[in-house]
């Protein structure tokens, strides 16, 4: 299992950019399979059983949007879309129902492999941290089981809604959250569209997390969609 090479199936219909993509890739040590439409991609991402899907938002036959709601229905194999920068909502709509990350186009393959690795890990559930489980990035420090926070080894006093938001990024360290994400997560599915709260509860956050809050090193702001906790 260990020296398998991960399989990701591709779905895009754009041939320079699925020819990238599997150069790419491949020269990485993944087995690539391809689809240059939503129906064709569904099967591979059945027959095939990836590790990671690649998915175009814009196909010819549907939408990225409706391939991920697809996929969701029986897998949680991690997705990654690729959105050119006219399909912002969409973006959001195929975070939503249940993609892991987005890649604008046009994109490196550095950025693209640091993706892949982020959503790999969570898929396959390597322990990266501590085998404690606490949760380190640089001098951040989160023990969910314990509940504590310190910033280098001082613990820091957080309110239960602030503790809590800090928990569901976490959980989810290295991935983007829309921020209706973020909000059902904290607040409950009643909440989904009160983004000021969350900006307000994010600035605390930094306030008390970040050496320089408009700076923030490790609540990265996603413009226009969400946040991600930096790994
Ligand atoms: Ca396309």
């Amino acid at each position: 299992m260990a020296n398998q090479k991960p399989v990701v199936v591709v779905i895009e219909d754009d041939p320079p950019i699925r020819r990238f993509l599997r150069t790419g890739l491949s020269t990485h040590d993944f087995v690539v399979f391809e689809a240059d439409n939503g129906r064709q991609g569904i099967v591979e991402a059945g027959v095939r059983k990836p590790d990671l899907v690649i998915l175009d938002l814009g196909l010819p036959d549907m939408d990225g949007v409706e391939v991920v709601k697809l996929i969701r229905e029986w897998s949680a194999m991690p997705i990654i879309i690729l959105s050119a920068r006219s399909s912002e909502q969409s973006k959001i709509e195929a975070l939503d129902a249940g993609a892991d990350d987005y890649l604008t186009k046009p994109f490196g393959l550095g950025e693209l492999l640091a993706r892949t690795r982020v959503a790999l890990r969570r898929w396959l559930r390597v322990p990266e941290q501590d085998p404690s489980g606490i949760f380190t990035t640089g001098n951040l420090q989160v023990d969910l089981l314990n509940r504590w926070v310190q910033i280098d080894g001082k613990e820091v006093h957080l309110t239960p809604i602030q503790y809590r938001l800090l928990s569901v990024l976490v959980q989810n360290a290295g991935k983007v959250l829309t921020h209706r994400q973020i909000l059902k997560d904290v607040w409950g599915p009643s909440h989904a569209e009160s983004s000021h709260y969350l900006r307000i509860y994010m600035s605390q956050l930094r306030q008390k997390l970040e050496e320089d809050p408009t700076q923030p090193k490790y609540l990265l702001t996603e413009s226009g969609v969400g946040y991600r906790l930096r790994v």
